[in-house]
């Protein structure tokens, strides 16, 4: 199948969604945070699990929804080194692969627009062949969604680093025109002529061009020496773009806004695990079977003070004497069928998980802490229950 090209009219921007036809692993590239309700509703009419949100680059032009919807689908966020985005779970470098199914983005870093910019290549795993259409006839077209119904074997998603007939700007933002040259015509017109070039804007409702035409006629490239491109971009002379300094920053948030909170998925990345949920959150994805729910308080804990049906036990500490459990590491991978599921750690009060969660992110699986745990935080009576967490909020437990 061929990405699922998705546009946002007040920034022009593409967004695009691919995924692995056997497993439905999916990834969203470069999303917007007002399109997210349309996002997550494509995800679930292809019927696929997204895995990674991805950005090209801090854009200046509109705000990722790349946290909402790690919070939203259990997906992890990944975004360039180079681009202080200190909340992407993790930080891609030149030569990464992105892995969904069987199939991989490899990484490019492509200085230029910005400096940490990059674009992902795409060769597909399998070589092309008769398939169905990846989307249906009647998705809407125009500036809701461009499904495209071609089946080719490269693609290349540049980001602001090359458009179709011209390329990002390079005034702003750590950008070098010098550096850009050297990345689109070193970097990107090495690949494949026929490899597919899927950008990140487009202002003339044009949808996609290929290696080879760029290479041949695109307008700032074609034909032009590095100082002639460098020349030419500093004499383009371009407004200030208007969201500049409300979207950079929110951006170098994965898209939280400043006034967001602490204890968001921002603060937890960089501890070492998915990021915190809400008990709601973890609920629902535990309906959904997006995440496998599991308990990790004591087994006294469970008896005396309740339990949440449906959730897996996996002690962190055992009683008598809050013991690390020896078996945490074997129990936690079973739960997580060996990779396979994301977890969702419930304590007491959202500590204890955390060190849970950071253990079972260090075995390699995808783990997000419940804010509040089980019985809250105590509040100004030193009770318990009164304040946030899974009880707090109404949602399933019992006791025996
Ligand atoms: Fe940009």
């Amino acid at each position: 199948m061929n990405p699922t090209q998705l546009f946002d009219p007040a920034s022009s921007t593409y967004t695009y969604i691919l995924f692995d036809e056997d497993t439905r692993e999916a990834v969203i590239i470069d999303p917007v945070d007002v399109q997210l309700e349309r996002d997550l509703a494509t995800l679930e009419r292809l019927g696929v699990r997204l895995i990674w949100a991805l950005e090209t680059h801090a854009h200046a032009d509109h705000i990722t929804s790349a946290a909402q919807l790690a919070e939203l689908t259990g997906a992890r966020t990944a975004a360039p080194a180079g681009c202080d985005i200190g909340t992407a779970a993790v930080q891609l470098q030149d030569g990464d692969t992105v892995t969904f199914g069987h199939e991989q983005l490899r990484v490019l870093h492509t200085p230029g627009h910005t400096a940490g910019s990059v674009c992902f290549y795409w060769q597909r795993a399998e070589p092309p062949h008769d398939e169905p259409p990846s989307e249906p006839a009647q998705a809407p077209l125009g500036h809701e969604m461009r499904p495209d119904l071609r089946h080719d074997a490269r693609h290349v998603f540049t980001g602001d680093t090359l458009l179709i007939q011209g390329c990002g700007r390079t005034d702003f933002q750590s950008g070098d025109a010098g550096a850009l040259y050297d990345s689109i015509t070193q970097k990107l017109f090495t690949l494949p002529d026929t490899a597919i070039v899927w950008p990140c804007h487009d202002y003339h409702e044009r949808t996609q061009s290929t290696i080879g035409v760029e290479k041949a006629t695109n307008p700032r490239l074609a034909g032009k020496s590095r100082d002639e491109f460098i020349a030419l971009m500093n004499a383009l002379d371009l407004p200030k773009p208007r969201r500049i300094d409300e979207a950079v920053p929110a951006n170098q948030r994965s898209g939280l806004r400043q006034d967001a909170g602490s204890g968001g998925v921002a603060d937890a990345a960089a501890q070492g695990y998915a990021g915190d949920i809400t008990p709601q959150q973890a609920h629902e994805w535990m309906t959904h079977g997006k995440a496998v729910l599991v308990d990790v308080r004591t087994d006294a804990e469970r008896e005396w003070v309740g339990f949440v049906p449906g959730a897996l036990a996996v002690a962190w500490k055992q009683w008598p004497g809050m013991e690390l459990n020896p078996d945490f590491d074997a129990q936690i991978r079973a739960a997580a069928d060996d990779g396979q599921k994301t977890l969702a750690l419930l304590c007491r009060s959202g500590v204890r998980s955390i060190a849970a969660a950071q253990r079972a992110t260090e075995l390699g699986l995808t783990v997000y802490n419940i804010l509040g745990g089980f019985e809250g935080e105590p509040d100004e009576h030193a009770q318990r229950g009164h304040k946030n967490g899974w009880r707090h909020a109404g949602l399933p437990w019992r006791q025996n």
